[in-house]
């Protein structure tokens, strides 16, 4: 029987490697993603487990169980390091998940960045947890099809396949590297390569070199079997130098390798009828208790309890991606011109916070502003809002806005990245679309699109509301993106069997045309972005 033979009779063997896992350690939709992929792989019978370092702001639960012995990390100059391993359940699973207890890297609460910003080792902190998750599997005696590494802290686990691990067993293992966003790289010195063990060779400027430093997600890029992005108009904008972040070349270069696959929403944590998070649940048919949680949003902001004001609320990492210094820049025109409310939830960039701080201080009952993080009233925001904005300069998916849409809370949206994937603009003349886009990226189409979306509340509300009906009905559910990737790792995995002349090239091209036939086709039949590829094999 062949390796493949072999591998089609038991379930895919998958390891998830992230350096974020909701509900353990999140930051953004990474945590989220990798936790709901986790949940939903699981569900369609794959063998996957997941893999995160266990920081210092992790609980571990009762059930939580440190494996007896160590696992070995080697890395350069002879080095040999030993970690723990702690065992858990995903929740509502019985997929395993991992987590690396090495007090000197992952002891700090915090992921990349303390109060003085990225930590200094990052370079050294993640090279170890991408070696760590590969002895992992040795330390399991557990041979995975793939490693799925998301982001550029594991970027380094498809280099390490291709080089030190590849005469060895788990050199048969193909990886996925999934981008979640190109903007951040990791980049650092050279010499943290050879402390990590990996060989000269590979500061070059066609794998990981960049402008004479190490650059972990260029790493990935080049090294991973195949490649994944959060969107299908994402995968298409990369390819591109205005949001190519200096990769475009290698992206364009490896294109044939990249699909754009939706992120999805875990409706068992994001759903109105059964949200615990809310004082009262709601559906499409009976949308009282979204009024009830409108008022508990004003009431916990201090806002004007008036049913009649729409409620433009932003959930958000504050940085520049996100667009929020337009919002704050046209927050006194609106209020001047406007009867609307304004509620902020976002932590970030400290003017900018200090901005929205300012701003609920300058118009009292007006908006509302909470800078820090909290899920709870994230939950509140998604369900007492009217409108949600989400102006981003980029987005690679997003996932406020579906959050938005199954809320019944209409999206105001730039037209880039996964928001043009998910929201269907409004039109006027016939009502139909699920919230409004804008094009360009400045202050004035934001201004004008919030407008817009404030004269269909007062002018226009059956088709606010018709749009919120069709809004909740939509269906970003998990398991469809999860089917995608199920073949995106067969694809992988017998290319990598392939590459190494482990299996016959006709075995390898029935899959790859079994993914571009169901992934890439349907996409051109929708209008979508699906580039050159599909042209070319049309
Ligand atoms: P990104 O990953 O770029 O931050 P996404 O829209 O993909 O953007 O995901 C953001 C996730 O983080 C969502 O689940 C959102 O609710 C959550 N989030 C962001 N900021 C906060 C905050 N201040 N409080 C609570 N949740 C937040």
């Amino acid at each position: 029987m062949s390796d493949v033979d072999a591998a089609e009779v038991r379930p895919l063997r998958i390891l998830s490697v992230s350096p974020e896992v909701a509900p353990y350690a999140k930051i953004g939709g990474l945590g989220d993603m990798a936790g709901s992929l986790t949940k939903a792989l699981h569900r369609l019978g794959v063998d996957v487990r997941g893999f995160c370092p266990l920081y210092g702001s992790i609980q571990r639960g009762d059930d939580w169980q440190a494996r007896k012995t160590p696992v070995h990390v080697h890395l350069g100059y002879g080095q040999e390091d030993y970690g723990r391993v702690w065992e858990t359940r995903y929740p509502q699973t019985d997929a395993p998940m991992y987590f690396l207890e090495f007090n000197k890297y992952f002891q700090r609460p915090e992921i990349y960045s303390g109060p003085w910003g990225a930590h200094g080792d990052n370079g050294a902190r993640f090279a170890f947890f991408a070696k760590a998750a590969i002895e992992l599997c040795r330390h399991l005696d557990w041979q995975p099809d793939v490693i799925h590494a998301h982001d550029w802290t594991v970027g380094l686990i498809p280099v390490f396949l291709n080089t030190t691990e590849l005469h060895t067993p788990l050199g048969r293992c193909a990886s996925v590297f999934t981008i979640h966003n190109l903007q951040h790289q990791g980049i650092f010195p050279r010499e943290v390569l050879d402390w990590a063990g990996l060989p000269p060779e590979v500061f070059r400027p066609d794998d990981l070199e960049s402008v004479g430093f190490a650059n972990y997600l260029k790493g990935g890029l080049y090294n991973a079997t195949k490649l994944t992005t959060v969107s299908p108009h994402y995968a298409e904008e990369i390819k591109t130098h205005a949001y190519g972040c200096g990769l475009d070349q290698v992206v364009r270069f490896r294109a044939a390798d990249l699909i754009g696959v939706l992120n999805g929403v875990d409706y068992d944590t994001w759903n109105p009828a059964t949200d615990a998070h809310l004082p009262a649940n709601y559906t499409a048919e009976n949308l009282s208790g979204k009024a009830h949680c409108k008022r508990a949003l004003q009431e916990h902001l201090g806002l004007e309890m008036n049913p009649e004001l729409p409620i433009f609320g932003v959930i958000s990492r504050l940085y520049d991606q996100k667009g929020l210094d337009w919002l704050a820049a046209i927050v006194p025109r609106i209020m001047a011109e406007m009867s609307v409310q304004i509620v902020v939830l976002g932590a970030g960039d400290p003017t900018l916070e200090g901005e929205f701080r300012e701003l609920a201080g300058r118009y009292p009952g007006r908006v509302g502003s909470f800078i820090g993080y909290s899920e709870q009233l994230a939950h509140l925001v998604e369900a007492g809002s009217d409108f949600f904005v989400m102006p981003s300069r980029f987005e690679p998916c997003g996932l406020n806005q579906l959050y938005s849409l199954k809320y019944g809370t209409l999206p105001i949206v730039r037209a880039t990245g996964g928001l043009v994937d998910t929201v269907e603009s409004y039109n006027e003349a016939t009502g139909e679309g699920t919230g409004f886009r804008f094009d360009q990226p400045n202050e004035h189409a934001l201004y004008y699109t919030i407008g817009w979306a404030c004269s269909t509340w007062y002018d226009r509300r059956h088709h606010y509301e018709a749009m919120q009906q069709r809004a909740m009905v939509q269906d970003f559910s998990w398991e469809r993106s999860a089917r995608q990737y199920v073949r995106i790792y067969e694809w992988a995995r017998d290319a990598r069997l392939e590459g190494l002349g482990l299996i016959k090239k006709q075995v390898a091209a029935q899959h790859e045309r079994r993914v571009l036939k169901t992934m890439i086709q349907p996409l051109a039949a929708n209008g979508g972005p699906p580039g050159e590829r599909a042209a070319a094999r049309a």
